[in-house]
């Protein structure tokens, strides 16, 4: 593959690579709606799909939202090294499979996680050059309590166990990057959008710029 390329438009593509964006959150501050809105607009980016060993709730497609697995098939993940990073989250484990992260990355698509503090603490470990984090707060308290009754799609005992596990949660905030306050989903997904657009031209990702910048010192 060539360090850069020229599109349709005339313009010369430098080769990138791809970043790794995080968006974490409690429970129904809105993370879920702007990760899908983003995976809309923003053809670049491809969602990580996560292993977990929680039960699929009504909607959800297997291999879409999640990799559900057994227990076994889980721990069996862990030893052979496949995850970038795992957690127990509530009184499940979830995980970030590594084999699809790596191939996106190289080929300069960035990829979307919808992880929690304790995957992103990992991440920042292993692959901190790769990583954007974002972290979304709800504007209340009142609200977050609102959109997790709306949900209903946990029962009243699970929703009060997040309600109480937002806090432990949210006093993470401080570890990411950049900090939105989910007032209104569209601004929050335009912040997301600067965030990325800002990122994508930091220039160690840009790793067609050694040779960009010969040809131009070359007058080509
Ligand atoms: P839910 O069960 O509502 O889909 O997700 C519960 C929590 O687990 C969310 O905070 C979500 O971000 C987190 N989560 C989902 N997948 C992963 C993963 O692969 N790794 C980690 N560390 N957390 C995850």
């Amino acid at each position: 593959m060539s360090d850069s390329a020229t599109d349709n438009s005339g313009f010369i593509d430098i080769r990138r690579r791809g970043l790794m964006l995080v968006l974490s959150s409690p429970s129904g501050a809105g993370k879920t709606t702007i990760s899908r809105r983003l995976l809309e607009l923003e053809p670049q980016i491809a969602l990580s799909v996560s292993a977990t060993t929680r039960a699929k709730r009504p909607g959800e497609t297997a291999g879409i939202d999640y990799h559900f697995v057994e227990p076994t098939e889980f721990n069996l993940m862990i030893n052979r090294g496949e995850f970038l990073e795992y957690a127990k989250v509530f009184d499940n484990y979830y995980g970030t499979p590594k084999a699809q992260v790596a191939k996106e990355i190289a080929r300069g698509r960035d990829i979307l996680f919808d992880i929690d503090w304790q995957g992103t603490q990992q991440l920042a470990h292993n692959a901190r050059e790769d990583l954007v984090s974002v972290f979304v707060l709800p504007p209340t308290t009142r609200e977050l309590e609102r959109r997790l009754h709306t949900r209903a799609q946990d029962s009243a005992e699970v929703v009060a166990k997040r309600m109480a596990k937002a806090a432990d949660e949210m006093s993470h905030w401080a570890e990411y990057d950049y900090i939105i306050v989910n007032h209104d989903i569209d601004s929050s997904v335009e912040s997301v959008r600067a965030i990325l657009r800002a990122e994508r031209l930091r220039r160690q990702r840009q790793i067609g710029l050694t040779d960009f910048v010969k040809g131009l010192r070359e007058g080509q």
